[in-house]
């Protein structure tokens, strides 16, 4: 299995001279089996390079992944070229949200209404079809198996472990570790922090030993402390459930819309510095990168 970034960035789109490196478009990771099955991870603006790769490879096959729909994870769907063509096939794989009670399938619906998009989604051409994703609900794509597990975050979110060709990846979405609610004098406290633990135990538990593991760390430490509770995680976290876990290869993505080459240059040297120890290999996750495992 391979795969490669197409969308590295958090929020919103960050293009623009300080950002060329690691590069401004939102999250999107296309994976590769070995038989060349294309299974896509969200669709933020990314996938719309992406898609003109695959221009040139028509008819595809595409499987899309969604981990939640922030807008940054799907504010590329509609412009995904494919889908406007005959003889494409795309299946779209998501969650029905908690709230609404929406599934997937509402979420492009919505996006193409005739006041956002000016092709609605009943006039799509490629066939497209929708899949509702249930927690630890295993299922496969041509020879990949994906196992979902839900992440907290503000919204219903999912990340997804792959496996195929005898290699593993896992890949977040957006992922803040549970905080607790209470204070240690108060009653609820032990009960709630033993379901955070379960929480953390089970994800550990889940990616032990991927070859890698692609993970939200939006922040340093620093920031972390104004930023409780918006449902990101830090590098440090990281590096921490890295460990635990004995993954590989660890990816550092979801980058925040303000943060520039240098700062994330400047953070991964920090990171080697304060880690000397660690047996995995550090990535900042950077649009282009392509990795074969
Ligand atoms: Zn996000
Ligand atoms: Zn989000």
């Amino acid at each position: 299995m391979k795969f490669k970034f197409w969308g590295v960035r958090g929020s919103i789109p960050s293009p623009g001279p300080k950002t060329n490196k690691y590069g401004g478009n939102t999250t999107c990771i296309e994976i590769r089996s070995a038989d060349d099955d294309l299974i896509i991870i969200d669709g933020g603006t990314g996938i719309y390079q992406l898609s003109q790769e695959l221009l040139a490879k028509m008819p595809i096959d595409a499987h899309i992944l969604i981990t939640h729909t922030h807008w940054d994870h799907i504010h590329g769907l509609p412009f995904f070229s494919p889908i406007h063509i005959a003889g494409n096939t795309l299946t779209l794989y998501g969650g029905q949200d908690f709230v609404t009670g929406q599934g997937i399938d509402r979420t492009l619906k919505m996006q193409m209404q005739h006041s956002f998009f000016p092709i609605e989604e009943a006039a799509l051409q490629a066939d497209v079809s929708y899949k509702t994703v249930k927690a630890g609900e295993v299922f496969n794509i041509a020879s990949a198996r994906i196992t979902p597990i839900l992440l907290n975050h503000p919204v219903i979110n999912f990340g997804y472990r792959i496996d195929c060709d005898g290699s593993s990846l896992f890949f977040t979405g957006d992922y803040e570790q549970q905080l607790n609610i209470y204070q240690p004098d108060e009653a609820e406290y032990l009960p709630f922090q033993a379901m955070i633990d379960e929480n953390v135990d089970a994800l550990v538990e889940l990616i032990k030993g991927v070859d890698a593991f692609i993970i939200d760390s939006s922040f340093t430490d620093e920031e972390y402390q104004f930023k409780k509770n918006w449902g990101h995680g830090t590098f440090s976290a990281a590096i921490k459930l890295a460990k635990k876990a004995q993954v590989k290869k660890l990816f550092f993505t979801h980058h925040e819309p303000t943060r520039t080459d240098d700062d994330l240059d400047n953070i991964y040297q920090q990171l080697l510095s304060e880690n000397p120890e660690l047996d995995c290999e550090l990535f900042i996750a950077q649009e282009g990168l392509e990795i074969q495992l």
